[in-house]
């Protein structure tokens, strides 16, 4: 897939859409969000610093997630996160670096609050073979009850991207692996076009999910948040 810009995403508390560029203007001014803030912080309990990151594909870079994290929270629960979400296939290798690929490896071990300073970068490579690249980067922090017993809390996610049929107009639903490998092509499907597709070495068409890796490897989905 081409370099395209940032997909249109929508607020997980009030299901509005926003854009990347304005998510954590969005985020910190959401009635709904700070609704939930409100009642956790009003069970009382130990105050501790939340984590406002975005989670970004490097390659196509459209793809994007705002995740807010509990300091004590490890890369290894960015890394289930992500794998859930958006990359896992086959059960590849991963690794966190400073730096891009040849950067300094940061153990999956490290806590959050240990990793994130201000100005750190990461990158989450998942695969060595055909990759993902993850950037993953602090938008901010605030002290507070957490919001979840999970280390994570999804707060906004792009919309599945709008992609049409490579024999028609339609939008496409469906996406075949051997016109992406073998043919050079995006392998975009209707329902219509799917249904009788002529390929087949590389399985029946696959329904198009929302996640940066599909048409990579065995990429299938289902690209559902695990919480
Ligand atoms: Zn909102
Ligand atoms: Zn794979
Ligand atoms: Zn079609
Ligand atoms: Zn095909």
């Amino acid at each position: 897939m081409a370099r395209r810009p940032a997909l249109k995403g929508t607020c997980t508390y009030c299901q509005l859409e926003i854009t990347r560029s304005g998510a954590t203007k969005h985020l910190d001014a959401c009635a709904k969000r700070q609704e939930v803030i409100d009642a956790s912080n009003a069970q009382g309990g130990k105050a501790e610093t939340l984590f406002h990151l975005r989670a970004q594909d490097a390659y196509v870079g459209s793809f994007w997630l705002d995740l807010e994290m509990r300091s004590f929270a490890t890369l290894a629960d960015i890394d289930y996160y992500l794998r859930v979400i958006w990359l896992d296939c086959c059960g590849h290798m991963s690794q966190f670096s400073v730096g891009g690929w040849k950067g300094e490896e940061i153990p999956m071990s490290r806590k959050v609050h240990d990793v994130f300073q201000p100005g750190i970068d990461l990158t989450h490579i998942y695969d060595f073979g055909t990759s993902s690249e993850t950037l993953i980067k602090v938008v901010g922090a605030r002290e507070g009850r957490p919001t979840t017993k999970r280390p994570i809390a999804l707060m906004a996610r792009n919309l599945m991207p709008e992609e049409t049929c490579i024999k028609c107009e339609r939008p496409a639903k469906w996406f075949c692996q051997q016109c992406v490998c073998e043919d050079d092509s995006p392998g975009l499907l209707c329902d219509e076009h799917a249904e009788n597709h002529p390929h087949e070495d590389y399985g029946d068409p696959a329904p198009l999910v929302n996640s940066p890796r599909v048409g990579m490897c065995g990429y299938i989905g289902p690209a559902e948040p695990p919480y």
